[in-house]
């Protein structure tokens, strides 16, 4: 399925542009090839008193659902520098010390295109203040502390955040 609905080659105008192999567009009459690759995202887990902290999204895609602190990763970044910086954006908190928990797949549809995306997703080792908590008003309008009982029903906006607390929340029970 294309990502979004292209008629023309950008560069010679041609008509006849393809989307392939469910990853570039290519144009047969100048060959001009564009990978519309996976993008990277990076969230942070934050616990506070056992429950995790969600961000009910202001913007869509997902609009008044919950999901976790995160963002793309800038190019020249790293996904941990990515998802603290988002996380400080976002919420005005800013862990030090953060693990990785593990990626899954997503897709992300924005001004109509679908990105596919694999989303990164770290947890916070420090211990988290919300007295700090600052949120970015502009894509941030509550929070929610979700706990694990409350996960398989909370309003999600994306099924890989929801993927990553089940295997947080699962890591967390077998440490304990
Ligand atoms: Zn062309």
């Amino acid at each position: 399925m294309k990502p979004v609905n292209l008629k023309f080659c950008p560069r010679c105008g041609s008509i006849g542009y393809q989307y392939r192999s469910n990853a570039y567009w290519y144009c047969p009459v100048c060959l001009f090839t564009y990978y519309h690759n996976v993008a990277t995202s990076a969230s942070i887990i934050l616990e506070i008193d056992g429950s995790v902290l969600m961000l009910v999204r202001k913007r869509d895609p997902g609009a008044g659902l919950l999901c976790l602190p995160g963002g793309f990763v800038d190019s020249g970044e790293s996904a941990e520098q990515a998802a603290i910086r988002e996380c400080r954006e976002e919420t005005g908190l800013e862990p030090k010390v953060i693990r990785f928990v593990g990626s899954w797949p997503n897709e992300y549809a924005w001004r109509g295109v679908r990105y596919h995306t694999c989303d990164l997703y770290f947890a916070a080792e420090d211990i988290i203040s919300l007295d700090l908590f600052k949120p970015d008003l502009e894509e941030v309008s509550a929070f929610q502390l979700v706990t694990a009982e409350e996960l398989e029903n909370a309003p999600i906006a994306f099924e890989s955040h929801r993927n990553a607390l089940r295997s947080w929340f699962s890591q967390k029970k077998a440490r304990t």
